[in-house]
């Protein structure tokens, strides 16, 4: 099994970077400079990259780290990826064999239309799809198209752990509680959440199952939710006319 290292970059974003062995692989370089330290610390090789979507603080480090190596580019066959080696869709089964591992490729489309998920070995890297405590905003698709996105990702296992790449928590579960104050699941994590980022932690990666129990972008069959989104003037009663307005509701938190 490979191990996982989070690589702060910019205000908030966090670079996933997997290793076994002299291999590496990054999720997401947003920015080259701290990858390129880490590799050059760890005296790890650039084996691959892995791109969720097109946006900048995804791929903006791209360039620079394949001045340095000849690492495979996997992303989004959809979007524009700066030199993207192998184009993805959805579905496929990709082997990152340096770290004898193999990953599933998920459409997550919504925030971006071309948003792939990576899932493996208990694993989610899921870029601006699923957030600790909410999700992101729906630039591209439409509101069905993300909800549809975040049904399929809350299929996969409890356990699995939810690599995002932001790190949104404590407002995320700010709007939470605004939600659904009822939900005592919630209000413990708000406690937790709040401890870590006192000491300057972080707060992912989280669980499938936490996200379930406190996460309202994956709770819109809860009546307490339902009310909430009703309250704001949703017409139809549906999970995805739900998810539509406390999506919008966020927008303006
Ligand atoms: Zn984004």
């Amino acid at each position: 099994m490979f191990e996982i290292m989070r690589i702060p970059a910019f205000k908030d974003n966090y670079i996933w970077l997997l290793r076994k062995g002299a291999s590496a692989v990054v999720v997401d370089p947003g920015d080259a400079a701290p990858v390129l330290e880490v590799l050059d610390r760890e005296k790890l090789s650039l084996d691959s990259i892995l791109i969720t979507h097109h946006h900048k603080d995804h791929q903006g480090g791209v360039a620079q780290l394949l001045e340095n190596s000849s690492a495979r580019v996997f992303g989004p066959a959809l979007e524009s990826i700066t030199g993207r080696t192998q184009a993805l869709r959805g579905g496929e089964r990709i082997s990152l064999s340096s770290l004898g591992a193999m990953l599933q490729v998920i459409a997550v489309p919504g925030h971006t239309l071309g948003h792939l998920a990576y899932y493996g070995h208990g694993c989610l890297f899921c870029g601006d799809t699923l957030f600790a405590g909410g999700c992101g905003r729906v630039f591209e698709g439409s509101y069905l198209q993300m909800h549809d996105s975040l049904m399929h990702l809350a299929g996969l296992p409890d356990e699995t752990l939810i690599y995002c790449a932001h790190e949104y928590t404590q407002a995320n579960l700010r709007f939470a509680s605004a939600v659904e104050p009822g939900n005592s699941a919630l209000s413990s994590r708000n406690n937790e959440v709040a401890a870590l980022r006192a000491k300057g932690l972080p707060t992912v990666p989280s669980t499938l199952g936490i996200e379930k129990a406190t996460n309202p972008f994956l709770r819109c069959h809860v009546p307490e939710i339902r009310r909430a989104a009703q309250a704001r003037g949703t017409l139809g009663g549906d999970e995805a006319a739900v998810f539509a307005a406390i999506r919008e509701w966020k927008n303006d938190f």
